[in-house]
């Protein structure tokens, strides 16, 4: 082929390439992001702060946050608007499932549009009244070897140090454990959770989770990161928070130093909406990464929220700028009172195979299904492996082109026997 035919193909090709991507790049203009909604994001954190008597200041300070999170309808009733009937429900699902909203997170909600993602995961709706699903699917309650410690798989665990979070999220699956009042493990259980690791040398990662990890003050969390790192066979520590969406004023340069100490320390968060990658939340991914924490984020797919491929291409390209990789993408749980915003497989399906080849594989999480009754995290990925010969696989492109592959074991003692794609076709 000489140059300039070379070039010419490769110019047709850009130009199917770039056909590849015009819709996304038509549609991804309606999306709404953090980044994009930013001056509205900020003039509702002026009424927020109005109505709840804060300054800038208070604003910046976690605990500030915290005490102020949003749980009477009436305060919720002066910072969006809501009709007669949502006003009702909210009141009225108050009594059965628990709800707060950071003061932080609540200035992500849309005043006036009710079909706002951020509402959607912040604000009880009547479809929690189903009483569909159940109440612990995951079957924690017999997975657990000592307190606080969840294990179900050979070489990691989890221990739950909390069951605070800066906003009960509407989907939660561990609804059935928020309960009335925030309570943090105590002292002792924690004691017995690190002794077990202790006493189990198999276990090399450790997952502090929650609820939120981030929920304790610093003082436990070096005090927890200390005795872990004392024990040898633990390798690596993993702390699962969602305040890097809800709370970003959680991460202070003081937790940065903190965790910076006793590495390797990863962090995994849970962004499930490009709105929700908004400055603020840059500014605490930076602090994290710039203290040597790679970010991770585990998002569920959700009915309505984010159950498109282009809402999810995104979220996973907005994470990418502020340094958070896609870890994984949860189908999710048949939970009680979270049903409306259960996807079908075919849905999560159909956005992995949007994902592969559109966009960097870098962006790309891995699709997990939770087994029932606690018997582990399965990847759901489209088959890609359309058939199989004696010396040849069939693997269909993410174009949908089927090719076949020579399939065979090489042997440096003799020579290979070349594959001749030529007399194949
Ligand atoms: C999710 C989970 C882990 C971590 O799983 P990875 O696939 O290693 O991220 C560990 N223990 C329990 C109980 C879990 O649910």
């Amino acid at each position: 082929m000489s140059q300039q035919t070379a070039r010419q193909v490769s110019l047709e090709r850009a130009e199917e390439l770039k056909s590849r991507i015009a819709e996304y790049l038509k549609v991804q203009e309606d999306i709404q992001t953090g980044f994009k909604s930013a001056d509205t994001i900020a003039a509702q954190k002026k009424i927020i702060m109005e109505v709840l008597g804060g300054t800038e200041a208070n604003w910046d300070d976690w605990h500030w946050q915290m005490d102020n999170r949003i749980t009477d309808v009436n305060v919720l009733a002066n910072i969006i608007n809501l009709s007669d009937d949502e006003y009702d429900v909210i009141k009225d699902i108050g009594q059965q499932y628990r709800w707060a909203i950071s003061p932080y997170y609540a200035s992500l909600m849309d005043p006036d549009d009710r079909s706002c993602p951020i509402r959607w995961l912040a604000v009880p709706s009547a479809f929690e009244y189903s009483e569909r699903g159940e109440l612990d699917p995951m079957a924690e309650t017999t997975t657990s070897p000592a307190p606080a410690i969840t294990r179900r798989y050979p070489d990691r665990l989890i221990i739950k140090v909390t069951n605070q979070c800066a906003m009960y999220c509407r989907h939660c699956q561990r609804r059935r454990a928020i309960g009335e009042l925030d309570k943090h493990s105590t002292q002792e259980q924690l004691t017995q959770a690190v002794e077990y690791v202790r006493d189990n040398p198999e276990i090399r990662d450790v997952l502090i989770t929650g609820g939120d990890a981030f929920m304790l003050e610093d003082e436990t969390i070096e005090w927890l990161l200390k005795e872990l790192n004392s024990i040898e066979h633990v390798e690596m520590v993993r702390l699962g928070t969602r305040t890097l969406v809800t709370l970003p004023q959680r991460v202070t340069p003081k937790l940065a130093e903190i965790l910076s100490k006793y590495h390797p320390v990863y962090v995994n968060s849970h962004f499930n909406h490009p709105k929700e990658v908004t400055n603020e939340a840059a500014v605490a991914c930076d602090r994290l990464s710039r203290a040597g924490v790679p970010l991770g984020n585990q998002a569920v797919l959700l009915n309505g929220i984010n159950s498109s491929a282009h809402v999810m291409k995104k979220l996973n390209q907005e994470l990418l700028r502020i340094r958070v990789r896609p870890y994984y993408m949860f189908h999710a749980k048949v939970v009680r009172g979270t049903l409306h915003f259960h996807p079908r497989v075919e849905t999560g399906l159909e956005i992995m195979e949007q994902l592969r080849g559109f966009t960097s594989g870098m962006a790309i999480p891995t699709y997990i299904i939770n087994a029932p009754g606690g018997l582990g995290k399965t990847p759901i990925l489209p088959n890609y492996l359309v058939g199989w010969g004696s010396d040849h696989v069939m693997i269909r492109t993410w174009e949908g082109n089927v090719v076949k592959y020579p399939n065979f074991e090489g042997n440096v003692a003799q020579n290979i026997e070349v594959w001749d794609d030529d007399d194949e076709d």
